[in-house]
């Protein structure tokens, strides 16, 4: 094949579906379910920008910008528009109107629509709009566009729509071994040439290792790109991961209508996102020291945002038993030596090891397309091969039939079928967490289905009983473990 990717989150599924709509024969190979990593556990926002300008970031600025536009209109269904109100304290309204100037040159240089452009909101009403915010030193609030997403219905769409052009995707096969193919097997006297790469891959479902051979193969790995690049060798670490958590309340315990920026301990800025009958809160920016699917939730993590909550909405005294669910995740950063996590920026970088394992690191969910077209502008170089123009950010992603509603926390019998026959479902939490969201969304975390999607799973995959049950425990489990910050068992 021309391509092998490694890794199934949103990076790797951008970058094969651009691939394979440029004509290459590609293939992707995931170690565990498809966007299992960050790309289910960010705070589903399509960023506008603006926070990068702040970091003085104008490229990236532009970028995230410029890819808002374009998701809005590949995938209308997983981008929804909501109202960003950043409220702003002081003793003046210097502040307010910093923020309006900011505000007026992101809208400038980023091109921002007419209908998306900001508004200021003066005290009075803000505090109508935002019932029971704090008010002490509130001089308004600039008031802008955001768009909420589904992280992983984005990468499944994406990795389904590469699907449908020709990609061959497999889910539950970690690559485990990479090999020059030339230098590595032809020994003394042999070529010395590298034409490509030989991937060793697990099937784990089977237990049965193959070896699939490409002329590049592309490390999008996300927080575990370092150790992909160790396959075939000791490389420098480059990444940095900076751990991010979220909390789940019911709307009813503040009900919000827009995203609102809640001002945390240390000035970052906490957001809170409704959707449908939940709100979510996040999020934190701390060192993480290994990558882990499912990072440790600590009660100084949920405390920092039960604070920021608080000190912004006094009155709703949010506490432990509102918490309805959690999550969190790492962010691949490329490391930057002497920057605090928040620092770190948020821009990708191409790296090509002496083997031409062609790896991406850092990057955002936002500018996911961009960073693929970047990436395979880089592999035909390597193939030195003209190719297709990139059309991905033309071609919608669902071209026929009905789009998928993100987020959902209702199943019925259509939505399990879908995801057991045309989206590789393999076990229980790949159905309730990552194609239906249950676990995040739902008022009982999708346990009063665990038994009716472990029997549809289980027919179609041939558990006996006891595979049955052990899959049962082990999503139960799993809820119990992300809010076991309660017990102070951390
Ligand atoms: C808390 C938090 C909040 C965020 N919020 C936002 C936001 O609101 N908006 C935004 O734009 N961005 C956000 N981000 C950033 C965004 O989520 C990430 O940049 C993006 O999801 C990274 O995707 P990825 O595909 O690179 O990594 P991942 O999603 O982790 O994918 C990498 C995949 O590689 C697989 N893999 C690893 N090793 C192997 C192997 N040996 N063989 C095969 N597969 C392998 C993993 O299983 C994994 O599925 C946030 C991140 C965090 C952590």
């Amino acid at each position: 094949m021309d391509v092998l990717v490694i890794g199934g989150g949103i990076t790797g599924a951008g970058i094969v579906r651009d691939a394979v709509m440029r004509g290459l024969r590609v293939g992707l190979v995931e170690r565990g379910d498809f966007a299992s990593g960050t790309s289910s556990r960010s705070s589903k926002l399509i960023h506008g920008g603006l926070r990068y300008l702040a970091q003085g970031d104008i490229p990236l600025v532009m970028e995230a910008a410029r890819e808002r536009r374009c998701l809005t209109e590949i995938a209308p269904h997983l981008a929804l528009s909501a109202r960003m109100v950043v409220p702003v304290r002081g003793r003046t309204t210097a502040g307010l109107l910093k923020l309006r100037a900011g505000m007026w040159s992101f809208e400038k240089m980023a091109k921002v629509e007419a209908e998306d452009r900001h508004e200021i909101w003066r005290t009075e009403e803000l505090v109508s709009h935002i019932a029971g915010l704090e008010t002490e030193r509130l001089q308004g609030a600039a008031v802008y566009t955001e768009y909420i997403t589904d992280d992983a219905r984005l990468t499944l769409e994406t990795l389904k729509s590469a699907k449908r052009h020709g990609a061959l995707l497999a889910n539950y096969a970690p690559a485990v071994s990479i090999e020059e193919i030339g230098r590595a097997s032809s020994g003394n006297g042999g070529s010395s040439s590298t034409t490509g790469l030989r991937v060793g891959v697990r099937d784990e479902l089977s237990g049965k290792e193959l070896r699939i051979e490409a002329t590049v193969v592309v490390n999008a790995a996300g927080p575990w790109v370092d150790e992909v690049r160790n396959l075939s060798g000791g490389a420098k670490p480059r990444i940095q991961l900076t751990k991010g958590i979220h909390l789940v309340i019911p709307r009813e315990r503040l009900p919000v209508d827009d995203i609102v920026v809640a001002t945390a301990a240390d000035r970052r800025m906490a957001f809170v996102v409704p959707h449908g009958d939940v709100v979510w809160i996040g999020t934190t920016d701390t060192f993480y020291r290994k990558p882990e699917e499912r990072p440790t939730i600590t009660r100084e993590d949920v405390d920092y945002l039960l604070a920021a909550v608080n000190t912004n909405w006094p009155e709703a005294r949010i506490g432990d038993d509102d918490v309805r669910g959690a999550w969190a995740g790492v962010r691949p950063l490329v490391a930057q030596e002497g920057k605090s996590p928040s620092e770190i920026s948020r821009r990708h970088e191409i790296l090509i090891e002496p083997n031409g394992l062609v790896s991406i690191g850092g990057g955002k969910l936002t500018t996911y397309r961009q960073m693929a077209e970047r990436v395979v502008d880089q592999v035909l170089e390597r193939l030195d091969r003209t190719a297709d123009p990139c059309r991905t950010a033309d071609i919608p992603l669902v071209e026929d039939g009905e789009p998928v509603a993100m987020a959902r926390t209702t199943l019925g019998e259509d939505d399990v079928k879908v995801a057991l026959e045309e989206e590789c479902a393999l076990s229980v939490p790949d159905v309730l967490e990552r194609r239906i969201r249950a676990n995040l969304f739902a008022a009982d975390n999708g346990l009063s289905h665990v038994e009716s999607v472990a029997d549809a799973v289980g027919s179609r995959a041939g558990w006996n009983d006891q595979r049955r049950d052990r899959e049962i425990a082990d999503y139960r489990a799993r809820i119990a473990e992300d809010v076991a910050w309660r017990e102070g068992s951390q």
